[in-house]
């Protein structure tokens, strides 16, 4: 089955009390058994609810894997994958990373002894020289947040493999739709479904997906025993928006794609970073992987003055200045005071995350309009 046609249909049938083509909001904490051990499969909530199944079925489906999990954030997706960890282990990281990620490894998961190491992932070898033998995890993320450098999962998934170590990759900026980490040597995958899978800016959640059936019960039991898990409200939002997920993704590669290459043609505009520019330094790694190059695209201005690059977020109308990615509607950020700010200024800018980087996330808004605004905004 293609792409579009199993974001619509896996994981979901319908309802079988009226037949509701929709999966129903199963707002319930627990469900009247018949007698002791004969219930309908669904017992309390926190283990597992119509809804959220559906949902999970519906994830793992698109990221051709055999488990999904829901959680109530991507963060506490992430808690469960390093709570598989024991003290004394450690694990290799992209050092281009979500701050909130680095926040919950360094001040969270550091003070029950795992150990953090953060490279740059462009450079496999990077990874390599931190193998140890207390090494268990590699976690990578790409494309990274917010300088869009592309990481290798084929060479990562390898390095994984022969080591005997896990890999997981957050999906959350490339989706399933561009990218589907499974398949290529990937053991986990997380997403922050607040984002693209959500798509409309109205849902928190976190999923991991994962094809080993030993991995798979390890997840359940911790999403199970933690309780991070997300409601059937949101799990019914989540579920409505993957339905589109395909026609967005498209809508928000061809408004990146104008979008980048009109910045670079900009001459207030230095650095323009979007995987799909030929000029990418990760470019045809980014080919060999993703099948689109999405809607997020940085860039910093001539100078890296901080003062221009606060100046262009508050003069622009539709690009609205918010934390966050992946809705419907355009949004500008400023890495280095928002979303990245937990991270130190030296580690900050030797990522390339520097004063005058601006974020962007494409919506799916006209792009002649969304141009013309960053064209007022850069003038
Ligand atoms: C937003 C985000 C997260 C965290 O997800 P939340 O849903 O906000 O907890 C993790 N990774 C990336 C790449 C993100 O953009």
């Amino acid at each position: 089955m293609k792409f579009g046609t199993k974001a619509i249909h896996e994981g979901v049938s319908p309802d079988s009390a009226t037949g509701a083509i929709m999966t129903p909001i199963y707002q319930t904490s627990t469900y009247v058994q018949e007698g002791v051990g004969n219930h309908k499969g669904f017992q309390y909530s926190r283990t597992s609810n119509p809804t959220r199944s559906a949902l999970e079925a519906n994830i793992a489906a698109i990221e051709n894997g055999n488990y999904g999990a829901a959680f109530g954030s991507g963060l506490a997706a992430i808690d469960c994958i390093i709570k598989m960890l024991s003290p004394g282990d450690e694990v290799i990281s992209t050092n281009d990373l979500y701050g909130g990620t680095f926040r919950i490894f360094k001040t969270i998961f550091e003070k029950y002894d795992i150990k953090f190491h953060f490279v740059p992932m462009g450079d496999t070898l990077a990874v390599e020289k931190k193998l140890n033998d207390n090494t268990k995890l590699i976690w990578a993320e790409t494309p990274t947040n917010p300088t869009m450098k592309i990481i290798d999962i084929v060479a990562l998934g390898k390095i994984a493999k022969s080591n005997n170590i896990l890999l997981a990759v957050d999906n959350t900026f490339a989706t399933p739709y561009l990218q589907t980490p499974l398949d290529l040597g990937a053991d986990i995958v997380m997403h922050s479904a607040t984002k693209y899978l959500g798509g409309h800016s109205d849902a928190v959640m976190g999923l991991l997906i994962v094809k080993d059936d030993k991995l798979a019960k390890e997840m359940y039991h911790i999403q199970n025993s933690s309780g991070a898990i997300c409601g059937p409200m949101d799990c019914f939002l989540v579920l409505r928006g993957i339905k589109t997920l395909h026609l967005r993704m498209r809508e928000h590669c061809k408004n990146g794609k104008a979008i980048a290459e009109f910045l670079i043609k900009h001459p207030n505009v230095d650095n323009v970073y979007w995987p799909g520019l030929p000029s990418h330094p990760n470019h045809e790694v980014a080919k060999s992987q993703m099948r689109d190059f999405g809607g997020m695209v940085s860039f910093t201005t001539v100078g890296n003055k901080l003062q221009d690059a606060l100046e262009i977020v508050k003069k622009v109308k539709l690009f609205s200045l918010a934390e966050s990615l992946g809705g419907v509607e355009s949004l500008i950020g400023h890495p280095s005071t928002m979303t990245h700010a937990a991270i130190p200024k030296n580690q900050r800018e030797e990522a390339g995350i520097t004063d005058s980087l601006i974020r962007l996330s494409v919506g799916i808004e006209d792009a002649e309009d969304l141009i013309a605004d960053l064209e007022q905004a850069l003038n």
